[in-house]
C-alpha cells in the first residue's frame, strides 16, 4: 500500500501521536478521557487525543468571555484583515490540510483539497464583508429625527460540526464570526478531532502573529456532552450547530428554552427531477456525481431520481452501466471514484438501509454490499447502490448517510414536484430540463420547497457566494455567503433627536 505522505503531512500540520483537545488560542491542555482517531482508509490509527474535560469548559468560555471584550473594539475591517491572514496561511496549508481531510474523513483527495478551497474562498469572501457590514438608514416622522439601524457582535459563538465537513463549516462559521466581532468556541465531530487541532494549529498562528487574545478561537475536542453544554450554555449567545436532524431538534428546543439564537445545518433528502426534456449525458453525471461523491456522505447528496417515464429506462440502463465502471478504494488515490464511509456503525446503517428498502418492496438495479479483502481492510468499504423504489417507503424518507440512489418514475412535472417536496426534509433540489416553462415552474413558489433549487446542475457543490442551507427539518438556517452575516450579529434601531424639542411619537402630548 502507497504512503501518500501521511507522516510528513501530520507533522507539518502540528500533529503529534499523542494530543491534547482543548485549545485557547496556541494553549493547549486537557483533563477528560484519551480518543483515538483511526483512518477509514486504512483501519490504521493515526493519532491518540486526550478529550476536554467538565474542568476545561468554564476555562474556555471565560477565556473566551475577556477575549470578546477586546476584540469587539477592534474595527471590522481590521478584523477583515485577521481572517485575510488566515486565508493565506490555508493557501500555505492547502494540500497538507487537504489530505489530512481525505485520510481521517475518508473523501478523495480533491474533495479534500476542494474543502481546503472552500476556506480560503470565505475568507476572501469575509474579508470584503468587513467593510459592508451595514444596516438601513430611515427618514424618521419626527421632525429634526433621525433614524438607523446597526448591527453588533453578539459575544461568544459556539461551533458544533458534523464529521463530514471536518474543516470547512468551522471556516463558514468563523470567518464570519470573526469579521462580526465574535470569539468562537469549537466542539468537533469527535469522529475527526485532528482536522480540528490543525485547524487551530493554523488559527493560532495568526493570533500570536497579530499579538492578539488567545480566546478568539477556542477548540473543544470532546463527546456530545461537552456540545451539550454549549447548548445549555447562557454565555454562549448563538450556538451554529451542523449536524442530524436527531440532534438538532434537541439543539433547536435547548437554546430557545434560554432565548438564545441558533443556526441549524441538519440532514438532507435531496432529489434530482429528470425530465423528458433533459440532456440525458449531462443527467447522468449530474446524478452520479451527486450520490456517490464523498461515498455519499454529503448533507447535499443526490438520494432519490424522480425521473419521467418516457426516459427512465435509458436513464436506468445508463445509471446502471456508470456504476459497473466506478472504481473503490483508496481516496487519496486519484484513479478511484468512491472511498470509504466513516466508520463501521455507518457500514452497518448502510446494510440497514438496504434490508429495510428490500423488505418494503424496493428492487435493485445495482446491488450493494460491503467490499473486504485487500486494500478493504478497514471495513468501512461499501459498493454504491441502485434502488426502484415509491417515495412513501419509510426509508425513502429518511436520510441514509451512504451511497443509496432511490429511483421514482413520474407522469407529470406537477407530480415530479409534489414527490420532490414530499419528505420531511428541505435542503437542497434540482431539475434537469431544456424546457424553460418546466425550469421556471420549478424554482416558482408552487416549485421546489427547498433551501438549494438548481437547473441542470446536481444537488451538490454549493459555492460559498450563496446562502446554504435548508427548510423543514433541515433546520432553516442559513450560513456562507450574501447577507448571512446578519446571523451573526445583533440589530440596534437608533433615533437621534438633533433638535431643542421632545416631540413624542405618534403625536402624543405630554405637558409638564
Ligand atoms: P451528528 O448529529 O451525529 O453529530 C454532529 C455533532 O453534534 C457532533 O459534533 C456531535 O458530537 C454533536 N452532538 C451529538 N449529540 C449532541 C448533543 N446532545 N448536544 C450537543 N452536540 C451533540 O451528525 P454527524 O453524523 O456527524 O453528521 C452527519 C449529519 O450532518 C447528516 O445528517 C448530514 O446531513 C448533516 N449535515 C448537514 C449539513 C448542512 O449544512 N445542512 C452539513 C453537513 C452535515
Amino acid at each position: 500500500v502507497k504512503d501518500f505522505g501521511i507522516e510528513k503531512t501530520l507533522k507539518n500540520l502540528g500533529i503529534k501521536e499523542e494530543n491534547k483537545g482543548t485549545s485557547v488560542g496556541g494553549k493547549y491542555f486537557a483533563s477528560g478521557k484519551t480518543i483515538e482517531s483511526f483512518s477509514p482508509v486504512d483501519g490504521k490509527l493515526i493519532a491518540k487525543i486526550k478529550t476536554s474535560g467538565e474542568s476545561d469548559y468554564d476555562k474556555v468560555i471565560e477565556t473566551a468571555q475577556k477575549a470578546f471584550q477586546e476584540f469587539r473594539s477592534i474595527p471590522a475591517p481590521k478584523r477583515g484583515e485577521i481572517v485575510r491572514q488566515l486565508g493565506q496561511k490555508l493557501r500555505t496549508y492547502k494540500d497538507d490540510l487537504g489530505k489530512l481531510v481525505s485520510y481521517e474523513m475518508g473523501k478523495s483527495l480533491q474533495e479534500g483539497l476542494g474543502e481546503v478551497q472552500e476556506m480560503i474562498d470565505i475568507c476572501d469572501f469575509a474579508v470584503g464583508v468587513s467593510r459592508q457590514l451595514h444596516g438601513y438608514t430611515m427618514h424618521s416622522e419626527r421632525p429634526g429625527h433621525r433614524m438607523y439601524e446597526q448591527y453588533h457582535p453578539l459575544g461568544v459563538v459556539g461551533i458544533i460540526t458534523a464529521f463530514n465537513f471536518p474543516v470547512a463549516v468551522w471556516a463558514w462559521n468563523t470567518a464570519l464570526a470573526w469579521i462580526c466581532g465574535n470569539v468562537t468556541i469549537w466542539k468537533p465531530s469527535e469522529k475527526t478531532p485532528l482536522c480540528a487541532i490543525a485547524c487551530q494549529n493554523i488559527m493560532s498562528e495568526v493570533l500570536k502573529e497579530n499579538n492578539l487574545a488567545e480566546g478568539i478561537s477556542s477548540v473543544l475536542v470532546a463527546d456530545h456532552e461537552i456540545g451539550q453544554k454549549l447548548v445549555d450554555d447562557k454565555r454562549v449567545s448563538l450556538v451554529s450547530f451542523t449536524g442530524s436532524t436527531r440532534v438538532g431538534r434537541m439543539v433547536s428546543s435547548k437554546v430557545a428554552e434560554r432565548f438564545g439564537k441558533s443556526i441549524l445545518e441538519l440532514g438532507g433528502n435531496n432529489a434530482i427531477i429528470i425530465s423528458k426534456d433533459a440532456d440525458i449525458d449531462m443527467s447522468i453525471i449530474g446524478a452520479v456525481f451527486g450520490a456517490v461523491g464523498t461515498a455519499g456522505q454529503r448533507c447535499t447528496s443526490t438520494r432519490r431520481l424522480i425521473i419521467h417515464e418516457s426516459v427512465y429506462n435509458e436513464v436506468k440502463t445508463r445509471l446502471a452501466k456508470a456504476y459497473g465502471q466506478l472504481k473503490i478504494g483508496n481516496p487519496l488515490d486519484e484513479n478511484n471514484h468512491v472511498g470509504p464511509l466513516i466508520d463501521v456503525d455507518a457500514v452497518n446503517q448502510y446494510e440497514e438501509a438496504i434490508k429495510k428498502c428490500k423488505k418494503e418492496g424496493g428492487k435493485f438495479v445495482v446491488e450493494g454490499g460491503v467490499l473486504s479483502g485487500k486494500e478493504y481492510e478497514s471495513g468501512c468499504y461499501v459498493k454504491p447502490c441502485i434502488a426502484e423504489v415509491k417515495n412513501s417507503y419509510e426509508i425513502v424518507q429518511h436520510e441514509t448517510f451512504a451511497p443509496i440512489l432511490y429511483l421514482i418514475k413520474y407522469k407529470t412535472l406537477e407530480e415530479a414536484i409534489a414527490i420532490q417536496n414530499d419528505v420531511p426534509q428541505g435542503l437542497s433540489s434540482a431539475i434537469m430540463t431544456q424546457n424553460l416553462r418546466e425550469a421556471e415552474l420549478f424554482l416558482s413558489h408552487a416549485g421546489s420547497d427547498c433551501g438549494i433549487a438548481n437547473v441542470n446542475i446536481g444537488t451538490s457543490g454549493a459555492e460559498i457566494g450563496g446562502a446554504f442551507g435548508g427548510e423543514k427539518e433541515t433546520g432553516g438556517g442559513r450560513e456562507s455567503g450574501s447577507d448571512v452575516w446578519k446571523y451573526y450579529m445583533r440589530r440596534q434601531t437608533n433615533t437621534i433627536n438633533y433638535t431643542a424639542q421632545l416631540p413624542l411619537a405618534q403625536g402624543i402630548k405630554f405637558d409638564l
